[in-house]
């Protein structure tokens, strides 16, 4: 099956007692034994395992290419788990991108992750970085986010994890941004694809759940799904039902991301009132050639520098009518965001930046929108 057809058919089954095209939202947090002791389909607690996850992380599988697919009660408790499930025997250092999402940051700030582990960033689009970074000392998990965030960077994902897998430690590519419709990092010789499934997966900005899609069995793996059911981070049925949902639209949705977000790029790039313009897909960017060859299209995330300050970048916040002021991507709508006022301090974004998750709407009314609001 091609992915269109795996994104509507993977996991799905028509219910066998009622007969229900659409699979049912089991909420049953129990299931009962048969007479001599087994469990029907294998289900005995929900926490362990139930239809509806079992189903979403079947599709995410295949839309992967994977082996396997855990899934979390978010994309933070996906990533959490994917750092402390490192096996023991792995150096306990983590390479990260200087420029990636934020909740990393308070992780390791607010948390005790960073006292368990050495957590060390680097500019991951440098490969001599990389490389150095590696030499200094053993390395157990190295973390790659193309294209990055805010700032929209690309990472050469076959070029690092074969860096990486020379150095003995574990690849993992958060690929929340491109989502398997537009790049498949396991096909890439990258261990794990990991997915905040809140944004483009789910699709409307109803649900929360993490996912981790892993090429094949290793011990991590095995720990990955010992933390789902031990630790206990688990999505809701109702949630995974959303997700098998969103995710059956998936590739015509990023279709009109990608379109709507290439020509407001465009448009943005030649806007008087626009300082800079951060999209993969503008033959300037940097990473334009490495995005060209691992993306089958550039992804509906932009950020853009206003001319002047973050006065200046407000203001137009302010005005616009259809791109809403709020945190988060991947919905049909389109949003926007003052990264550095979210971010605090240690935020890596200029003053003037706004990031754009480009919505489904139809462009030319985004357009006008912009063109009004950056008078
Ligand atoms: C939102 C996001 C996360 C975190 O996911 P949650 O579901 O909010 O916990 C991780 N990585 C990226 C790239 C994200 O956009």
């Amino acid at each position: 099956m091609r992915f269109e057809t795996k994104a509507i058919h993977s996991g799905r089954k028509v219910d066998r007692s009622t007969g229900a095209v659409t699979t049912p939202i089991h909420l049953s947090t129990t299931y009962e034994r048969n007479i001599d002791g087994s469990y029907t389909d294998d289900f005995l607690y929900s926490r362990g395992d139930n239809p509806n996850r079992r189903a979403l992380e079947e599709c995410l599988t295949s839309l992967e290419d994977g082996h396997d697919c855990v899934t979390f009660a978010s994309g933070m408790a996906a990533i959490t788990s994917v750092i402390e499930a490192l096996p023991s025997d792995k150096p306990r250092r983590v390479i990260m991108p200087d420029d990636m999402y934020f909740g990393i940051r308070s992780l390791i700030s607010e948390t005790d992750i960073g006292s368990k582990f050495d957590m060390v960033m680097v500019d991951m689009t440098d490969l001599q970085e990389v490389e150095n970074a590696i030499q200094h000392a053993p390395t157990g998990l190295v973390w790659m986010e193309t294209p990055s965030n805010p700032l929209v960077k690309v990472t050469d994902i076959e070029a690092v994890s074969k860096i990486a897998q020379e150095a003995g430690a574990y690849t993992v590519v958060d690929n929340t941004w491109p989502t398997p419709a537009l790049q498949r990092p396991l096909t890439l010789g990258v261990d794990f694809s990991l997915h905040s499934v809140t944004k483009y997966i789910g699709g409307h900005s109803d649900l929360m759940i993490g996912a981790v899609v892993a090429k094949s069995d290793s011990p991590m793996l095995a720990n990955l799904r010992a933390w789902q059911h031990s630790k206990g981070a688990v999505p809701s049925p109702f949630d995974c039902w959303l997700a098998l949902r969103g995710v059956q639209s998936l590739a015509p949705r990023m279709r009109v991301h990608c379109s709507n977000a290439a020509e407001i790029a465009d448009f943005l790039n030649h806007h008087p009132n626009v300082e800079a313009v951060h999209y993969p897909g503008l033959a300037h960017h940097p990473g334009y050639v490495i995005a060209a060859r691992q993306m089958s299209s550039f992804g509906g995330m932009l950020s853009f520098q206003v001319k002047g300050g973050e006065r200046e970048a407000m203001a137009v916040t302010a005005k616009l009518r259809l791109f809403t002021r709020a945190t988060s991507l991947g919905g049909t709508h389109s949003l926007i965001e003052h990264r550095a006022s979210v971010e605090g301090s240690d935020t890596m974004a200029p003053p003037n930046l706004l990031r754009v998750s480009v919505g489904i709407e139809n462009v030319e009314d985004l357009k006008e929108d912009l063109i009004q609001a950056l008078e």
